[in-house]
């Protein structure tokens, strides 16, 4: 491999074969993508626009066969990357751009792979791993469950964080946003559901095979599927957006709950709208599932409610479908700023008690300030096993609450509407939030964003 590289480059800058900078000029992938929370999580050197999965699921032995095949550019020249793959899952067949390549597997999750020759700085690629087994899921101490979990009659796919290698190959890191296709066989009789719209349905052979398109960039991190027993809601929102839900056959419901959970769902994403900007994606919906992980996740165009958290309410409708500016339309390249999804989300909650129950949001904020016990941590730095924690999500809200007392209304909704809305399908940071705040109210915010973000303790008002 190397000697062709040398080779190219002497061609084409009219250097000799044997000159030692043909040599250096292609070099490995990083095998991490820098986010301190979890240094192995994501990759260098390329970018992927597109992931196209094709898996077919056995509810039997709750094994996957499967084809992923990735759509890259790479971002420097590669002699070899990395793919994050976790699991026992294995590995039958690989190729770069049609050709086999070589690949190993090191420590917990890096995919290395060595194409054949290496691969130009800007030069499209595509990956395709073939692979089988039974996927298992991340039960994370802090963090808890995600990835791939085998259901009663199914199972769904959670990602959040770190749980999106554990069925398919990917860069999974949040700043490597692609499109998806989704292609799933099962058993006639079972359902499917993922992000975005669904494409023809087909059957053959005592199998349905389902397609879905998320058309929109993506993180990892946001992908779902479900599969199993569903009752589904196919509507459109007033303003013409599909929306598609579903509930769980297994999940106890009320005789028209799914008609109220589809209508709901419609009312609040145009609701949120009016005050964030048109909504984000193509589709919308949301799907209550027995999945036994105790939350509901903020998927892509369509959230996932554990029916654990079965008060499926208004309140945690407002939250995921808040979301979908704040965290997949908008999403952090790192995990430390976590609170510009959650922040955003819980004060979604507190706008909608307002709305939709009369209690005010101050009086939300009043409350969680009074009853907070935990001030001890950074919001906008709370360590890897603290992402999930009240703190990111109260004193993220709280932080919201007392920057709309500091900057007035008018200002603040401003920042509601247009922070998404610059931003739309980007990554962001802290300090990009704080410097968009600054540069909309032409003040220095500095001090007051490092005593709510920064320093632990509680704030006086
Ligand atoms: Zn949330």
């Amino acid at each position: 491999m190397l000697m062709v590289c040398a080779l190219v480059l002497g061609l084409s800058t009219g250097m000799t074969a044997n000159a030692a900078p043909g040599r250096m000029s292609f070099s490995p992938g990083a095998s991490g993508a820098g986010d301190p929370y979890f240094p192995d999580m994501g990759n260098g050197g390329y970018d992927v626009s597109h992931y196209d999965i094709r898996l077919a699921f056995n509810p039997k032995t709750k094994a996957i066969s499967a084809t992923t095949t990735i759509l890259a550019k790479a971002t420097q020249n590669l002699s070899r990357f990395d793919l994050d793959f976790q699991g026992p899952l294995k590995i039958t067949k690989l190729s770069v751009d049609g050709r086999a390549a070589a690949f190993t597997r090191r420590g917990a999750q890096e995919l290395v792979i060595t194409p054949r020759q290496g691969l130009w700085r800007g030069s499209a690629f595509v990956v395709s791993v073939t692979y089988a087994g039974v996927p298992q899921k991340i039960d994370d101490p802090a963090l808890g469950l995600s990835g791939w979990v085998a259901t009663k009659d199914g199972a769904v796919a959670l990602n959040q964080p770190i749980g999106a290698a554990t069925y398919y190959p990917v860069n999974d890191t949040t700043d490597d946003k692609a499109t998806y296709s989704q292609t799933i066989t099962v058993p006639t009789g079972l359902t499917v559901l993922a992000n975005g719209e669904p494409g023809p349905t087909t059957k053959h052979g005592g199998y349905t095979t389902f397609r879905w398109h998320m058309s929109q960039p993506m993180a990892s991190e946001l992908a779902m599927i479900a599969i199993g027993k569903y009752n589904v809601t196919r509507a459109v929102t007033a303003t013409g957006i599909p929306n598609i839900t579903a509930i769980g056959r297994s999940v106890d419901t009320k005789p028209g709950q799914g008609r109220v959970f589809n209508r709901t769902t419609a009312q609040i994403v145009q609701w949120e709208a009016s005050m964030y900007g048109r909504y984000p994606f193509s589709s919308t919906g949301g799907i209550i599932a027995d999945v036994g992980v105790d939350y509901a996740l903020e998927t892509q165009s369509r959230p996932v409610y554990d029916q654990r958290t079965s008060e499926v309410d208004g309140d945690l409708l407002a939250h995921e479908l808040g979301h979908q500016w704040f965290g997949d339309s908008l999403t952090p390249v790192h995990w430390s700023d976590i609170w510009l999804n959650e922040g955003f989300a819980t004060y979604s909650e507190w706008l909608y008690q307002e709305k939709f129950n009369g209690i005010p949001v101050q009086q939300s904020f009043a409350e969680t300030y009074a009853d907070e016990k935990d001030w001890s941590g950074k919001v906008a730095d709370p360590g890897r096993d603290h992402i999930f924690d009240d703190l990111v999500y109260n004193r993220g809200a709280m932080t919201l609450q007392a920057l709309r007392l500091k900057i007035g209304d008018r200002a603040f909704f401003q920042v509601l509407r247009q922070w998404p809305t610059t931003h739309r399908y980007g990554n962001v940071s802290t300090q990009t939030f704080i410097r968009f705040v600054e540069r909309l109210t032409h003040r220095d915010l500095g001090a007051f964003f490092h005593t709510w973000l920064y320093r632990p303790g509680k704030p006086t008002l």
